[in-house]
């Protein structure tokens, strides 16, 4: 058999060309068409291919998917589907059978909290989390714990710097922990995990992990078979896809252990008045009507987050986010929190004069989009003893000048407030 030649690299794209693909960038926003969308970390701006993948199914190819015995379903079923194995293969999981399609990384989360949680967790379990994590991977198990009796605890972060305390592992990870879950990068201060170390010395103890990766999908290449996570959550719309579509990946087999969480239509194999039997997995966890045109519209975000290659989009966001932390800190009485070095696109920062939610409210009247406040992570808040944070966080579509524009602004707001 002939070798197959490997895949060319993708050459690293004109970004002004790639901006140009995002209509809300290009016109502006109806309030501000100076538009600086420095809000990603909320939520990312869509592409075209991904606006026409929503508008195309609904006008070509509507129909509802898993019943219908006509051609028109019939096609709609294939393109969901085939949605489900082009997201397996952009995070590299085994097999399309793997990845249960969620409204989002909450809605997995709560998924394995649910199923896999509520079957395997007893009375004096540990679950360990960090004090990094994001509302959506605290709650839920806080939910669990108080069901099941399990109990939760912390890897501590060490400062305002965002890094935890990797040393205080070693007496963490105990054996009645059954869980290890963790953010593999902060939405608050932009700390990246070392998350395929974490999950092979916590699977060498038969620890079950999950990675939160909202903030990973599509900002650095993301391989499962080398992150060596059991879960990864993450959701569509904070890596150029719609709302209300992400997914939970989980590692081969283990799905098929799970019991349903939600039930209803499509997840049932089988049913009668008393008692019902399940669908295979990912199946069984899609109960209901899934969100079909949002699956096919990830999908497109995935062709085209390749077709511009995870990493240029990578390398991209660490050059724009080094240049926009060196520009904020050129700002008298503004301090920037988060890791010195390696960090995830976003600046947190703070300003002696002014409150998070007052610099905010300045810059969104200037056009400038920003986050303030505890970013779902009130609890890391409480303990930097930080009343919030300003965040500005960035994506591949953002450019110099905008980071220019958004350093005047926030120097403009440092003596105003002064
Ligand atoms: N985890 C992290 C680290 C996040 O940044 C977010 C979104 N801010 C979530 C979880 C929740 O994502 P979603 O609201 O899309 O479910």
């Amino acid at each position: 058999p002939m070798a197959i030649p490997p895949a060319a690299p993708v050459p690293e794209p004109n970004w002004d060309a790639v901006r140009s693909s995002f209509p809300l960038l290009v016109s502006g926003a109806a309030e501000s068409p100076e538009l600086l969308y420095f809000d990603s970390a909320a939520s990312s701006q869509k592409p075209e291919p991904v606006l026409s993948a929503l508008d195309n199914f609904y006008r070509h190819d509507n129909a509802n998917v898993h019943r219908g015995l006509y051609a028109l379903s019939a096609r709609a079923t294939d393109a969901f589907e085939n949605a489900r194995a082009t997201v397996a293969s952009f995070f590299g999981a085994a097999s399309p059978r793997d990845v249960v399609f969620t409204s989002g990384t909450t809605a997995a989360i709560n998924l394995v909290a649910h199923s896999w949680g509520r079957a395997n967790l007893k009375p004096g379990d540990r679950i360990l989390l960090t004090e990094l994590e994001h509302h959506s991977n605290l709650v839920p198990w806080q939910l669990l714990a108080a069901q099941t009796g399990a109990q939760l605890v912390f890897v501590p972060v060490l400062g305002p710097c965002g890094t935890l305390d990797e040393s205080a592992l070693d007496d963490l990870l105990t054996p009645d922990v059954k869980l290890f879950a963790f953010t593999h990068i902060s939405n608050s201060l932009g700390t990246i995990n070392p998350a395929a170390a974490w999950c092979a010395r916590a699977r060498s103890l038969g620890i079950t992990t999950l990675v939160d990766g909202a903030q990973s999908a599509g900002h650095i290449p993301v391989n499962l078979a080398s992150l060596g996570c059991d879960f990864y959550a993450f959701s569509g719309h904070k890596m150029c896809g719609p709302t209300a579509i992400g997914a939970l990946i989980a590692r081969p087999g283990l799905l098929d252990a799970m019991p349903p969480f939600l039930g209803g239509g499509e997840m049932i194999e089988s049913v009668s008045f008393l008692q019902s039997s399940w669908r295979e997995a990912p199946w069984r966890f899609e109960a209901g009507t899934p969100p079909i045109a949002q699956a096919i519209a990830l999908a497109a975000a995935c062709r085209y987050l390749d077709s511009i290659g995870l990493d240029h989009i990578a390398a991209r966001d660490a050059t724009l986010t080094a240049a926009l932390k060196s520009s904020l800190a050129s700002i008298p009485g503004l301090r920037i929190v988060g890791p010195p070095h390696e960090r995830g696109s976003l600046v947190s920062f703070v300003m002696d004069q002014a409150h998070p939610h007052d610099l905010v409210t300045f810059a969104g009247e200037k056009g400038l989009c920003l986050r303030g406040g505890h970013h779902c992570t009130q609890p890391l808040m409480r303990k930097l003893a930080l009343p919030g944070t300003v965040r500005a966080s960035l994506y591949f579509y953002n450019s110099f000048d905008e980071i220019n524009a958004a350093t005047r602004i926030l120097a403009d707001a440092g003596r105003y407030f002064a």
